[in-house]
């Protein structure tokens, strides 16, 4: 089965696939992405996640390339061509093509948009969802947007090696402060004694994870109390569980963090019990394939 990629308005064979070279994605980083699940045949969550889509091209004084409904349709019809029953769809809208100069074209551009679809292997996510996951702290030194889902994630690679070079899944950045802001490419949550969930409020210090905001939504449905809040590695060390949330793992338990065991050092109820619960809260969408 051969990949298809859409590209600026054409579905052409993965590898043929191109950008121009000086798409200001590839020069200046100059672009907003987004990432969805595929599972069963359907789209996950999709109207947040253009949603959020629509606020970071905002935020970044950028348009949508495509009106929503047209943007739908060639997100369901890249899944398609694509044949991906479980795995992911990946959306990246750059500025598009121009001299490169920082500041923005004179003339108006049209936004380039690319859109990919990958099988995940959902059984060994599984594997480690049920073995729970390592991870490391960073120090944050990111930019103070990264409330804006940007394609400009250097220091989000360089956590991520890291983490790999230490045997751990994850890594979870630490502000100046000593609190815990986010994950590499998730939200950090724990769950104190009490059998309360903390996770940091939204701010330009993390991105809003659509996965967090559904798992609020279950925690309430299921009376769990939230509190939305900083809280520090000291905290993590003295919960009773950890987890992560991301559109490709759900809700992911984590059991240590630099080695250090958290709680019983094995997954949590409470996040086996959001991660059972996750998909009958998510929106999803008309069968696709
Ligand atoms: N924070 C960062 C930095 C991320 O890259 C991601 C994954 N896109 C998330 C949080 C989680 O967001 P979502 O649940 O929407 O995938």
């Amino acid at each position: 089965m051969s990949r298809i990629a859409y590209v600026n308005g054409q579905y052409v064979p993965f590898r043929e696939a191109h950008v121009h070279i000086e798409d200001r994605g590839y020069q200046l980083g100059d672009g907003v992405y987004e990432v969805c699940e595929i599972r069963n045949g359907s789209l996950v969550d999709e109207r947040r996640h253009l949603q959020r889509l629509e606020r970071s091209l905002s935020e970044l004084r950028m348009t949508l390339p495509l009106a929503p409904s047209a943007l739908r349709f060639v997100m369901e019809e890249t899944v398609r061509r694509n044949r991906v029953r479980d795995g992911l769809i990946y959306l990246q809208v750059t500025r598009g093509v121009a001299r490169r100069d920082h500041g923005f074209p004179e003339q108006a551009i049209k936004p380039a948009l690319v859109v990919t679809v990958r099988a995940l292997d959902r059984s060994k996510i599984e594997a480690n969802a049920g073995a729970g996951i390592a991870v490391i702290t960073v120090p944050d030194d990111r930019w103070d947007r990264v409330d804006i889902k940007t394609i400009g994630l250097l220091p989000n690679v360089l956590a991520r090696q890291k983490a790999k070079d230490a045997g751990a899944k994850d890594a979870w950045f630490v502000d100046a402060e000593g609190f815990v802001t986010e994950g590499a490419a998730s939200n950090a949550w724990i769950v104190t004694h009490d059998g309360v969930l903390v996770t940091r409020p939204s701010s330009n210090r993390i991105l809003t994870g659509i996965t967090m905001t559904v798992a609020k939504e279950i925690a309430l449905r299921l009376q769990m109390k939230v509190e939305e809040r900083a809280f520090s590695v000291q905290e993590v060390l003295a919960a009773s569980e950890a987890f992560l949330t991301s559109a490709t793992q759900t809700v992911m338990p984590v059991i240590s963090i630099d080695r250090r065991k958290i709680g019983s050092g094995k997954p949590g109820p409470v996040a086996k019990r959001l991660r059972e619960e996750f998909h009958r809260v998510a929106e999803i969408g008309r069968k696709i394939v």
